[in-house]
């Protein structure tokens, strides 16, 4: 094994944390490599530029999960505990943010003190007031489309592009909310509704979760990856990482990882930085087992792996007599309500839930039963019912947020492995009461939504699992025996490795984690770029 040029700092993963954190220490001028397990792919074979694009909702090398596509570069994930997770994930050059919707939440101030307002899981170490500088510089690198002065969370700076169109969609969900008296706003997006650094405006076509062809949604190989490379960071695909190694004082010394090939190589650095999200993170960590870390790498709480959520979901699909359209325009959701999202008592549940009101897909997606899993009947009745649905339907997705438990959590299977013989991911979920009674709630309010809205029919999933906010199993705290990182994502236990991604939630908040995910890279950027006098 030929170990490589010592870097300053190396990146693991290339998705939405690696490629934000590479971004910003190459600004600072600092030597980064990033190793990713996969390559990258082009818009051209995006399953969006194909006639049979809703096929690969089914099967194929694109589906969003990894047990179902198995490409080499990819890894299985094993699902277990009472509702067994649907992990939903992509390996590659942008890891899953080539599959995301890009529905672009932030945290509310509340978020990061659940403990103290609730009584339960922790307080994060940082206070959105911490983040606040990091989200709106990561709207900057990513390209946001919005529209500033949403009432129920703080103000923000104005919008890099405008908001993209409701539809007739969102305009008759709004109207439903407005009968209620219920609040509501047009969401931000990740996808940009102008041309912005020189990238295409949308053209509203609709497949963004099948790839986006022109590069109007914010995946990292379109946005922070470009721009990193041309600063002078190294990216090298086809890296699939299968330990961190330690030097004799107990300090990361690089990674050992597989080539395309099967040939090993070591990767050595200052400093360590591990970006896999929240299943690979943890599930590297386990792997680099060694005599001074029998339990794993920076794993003295013995909270790697655990901890682990997902969001609580649930989807309520509407049928209208007029044409919604769902399938045209943005998968970006093109508004949302918190109405029912901080704690309130009467309703027999701790914390709340964000409602998402979304498009679908084409009919193939309809005929299949939909987001509410409930198919098109075969026979006389198929035609009508087809044309009663298709495309006659609203979505809202209730979108709760997950407590921290440890029984939920990720561990290594004692049997499955990855094309490279790396030990895989086994993953236990089981919802909580809470939770239940959380999307219960939600249910009924979304159900009383659709149809203030004019829903002749309302179709609702019941408990589903699907798993892609990967969240919360290398937990930031400043109690080394309560978490994995500190409030800078630094190891409690090994100086000069650090965790940034999913993994490091302290609680998972109600909305989509992604541009929190991002907004926390790049702060850990700068304070690794501050201590750069304590590098070895
Ligand atoms: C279908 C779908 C829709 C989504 N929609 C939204 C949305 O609307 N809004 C939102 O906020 N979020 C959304 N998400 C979630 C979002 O994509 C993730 O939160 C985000 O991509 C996580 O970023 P990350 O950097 O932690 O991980 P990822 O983006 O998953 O990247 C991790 C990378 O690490 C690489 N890697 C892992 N292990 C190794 C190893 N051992 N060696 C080398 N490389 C490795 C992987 O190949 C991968 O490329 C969605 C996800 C999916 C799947
Ligand atoms: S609707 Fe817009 S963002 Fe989505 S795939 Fe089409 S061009 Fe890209």
């Amino acid at each position: 094994m030929m170990p490589e040029e010592r870097a300053d700092v190396l990146v693991i993963g290339s998705g939405a944390a690696g490629a934000a954190v590479t971004k910003r220490l190459a600004d600072f001028g600092v030597q980064v490599v990033c190793l990713e397990q996969g390559e990258w792919v082009k818009p051209a074979d995006y399953p969006s530029t194909h006639a049979e694009w809703e096929i690969q909702l089914r099967r194929g090398t694109f589906h969003f999960s990894p047990n179902i596509r198995q490409r080499d570069e990819d890894y299985p994930v094993v699902p277990a505990g009472v509702n067994p997770p649907n992990v939903l994930m992509f390996n590659a050059v942008g890891g899953s943010t080539l599959h995301w919707t890009g529905h672009f939440p932030r945290f509310h101030p509340s978020d990061f003190r659940v403990k103290t307002l609730d009584g339960v899981a922790d307080d994060w170490p940082i206070r959105y007031q911490d983040l606040e500088p990091y989200y709106d510089m990561n709207d900057r690198e990513m390209g946001v489309a919005g529209l500033a002065g949403d009432p129920a969370n703080p103000p923000r700076s104005s919008r890099p592009t405008p908001p993209l169109p409701l539809g007739q969609l969102g305009e008759t969900i709004g109207r439903g909310f407005d009968k209620l008296g219920w609040y509501w706003w047009v969401s931000d997006n990740a996808i940009i509704s102008r041309d912005y650094e020189q990238r295409p405006a949308c053209d509203l076509h609709g497949k963004c979760m099948f790839g986006c062809p022109i590069g109007s949604k914010a995946s990292t190989d379109v946005t922070y990856w470009p721009k990193a490379l041309r600063k002078g960071a190294v990216l090298k695909t086809w890296a699939r990482v299968r330990e961190i190694t330690l030097d004799a004082k107990g300090r990361a010394r690089g990674a050992i990882y597989y080539d395309r090939q099967g040939r090993l190589h070591e990767q050595r650095a200052r400093v360590v930085v591990i970006s896999a999200n929240g299943i690979g993170t943890p599930r590297l960590l386990l792997n680099s087992k060694s005599k001074l870390f029998p339990q794993g790498l920076a794993n003295s709480s013995g909270l790697v792996g655990k901890n682990f959520m997902i969001h609580p979901f649930r989807f309520l699909e509407g049928v209208f007599e007029q044409r919604m359209d769902g399938h045209d325009g943005p998968f970006g959701i093109p508004a949302f309500s918190q109405q029912f999202y901080e704690t309130d008592l009467k309703r027999g549940f701790l914390r709340g839930y964000t409602f998402l009101l979304e498009r679908s897909f084409g009919p193939l997606h309809h005929a299949w039963g939909g987001f509410a899993n409930q198919p098109v009947p075969w026979g006389a009745r198929h035609h009508r019912v087809m044309r009663q649905r298709f495309p006659h339907i609203i979505r809202i997705t209730i979108l709760g947020e997950d407590l921290p438990e440890e029984s939920n959590r990720v561990e290594l299977d004692p049997e499955a492995k990855d094309s490279s013989g790396v030990p895989a991911p086994r993953v236990s979920y089981t919802y909580s009461e809470n939770s239940l009674k959380m999307l219960d709630h939600g249910s009924a309010m979304a159900r009383q939504a659709l149809q203030a809205a004019g829903a002749i029919e309302t179709l609702d999933s019941g408990i589903i699992v699907p798993a892609f906010h990967l969240l919360g199993t290398a937990r930031m705290g400043t109690d080394p025996g309560r978490s994995v990182v500190t409030a800078w994502h630094q190891a409690h236990d090994v100086k000069n490795l650090f965790v940034v991604d999913g993994s490091s939630f302290a609680t998972s908040a109600a909305v989509n984690p992604t541009s929190t995910i991002g907004a926390l890279a790049l702060r850990c950027a700068d304070g690794i770029w501050e201590h750069r006098r304590e590098w070895s």
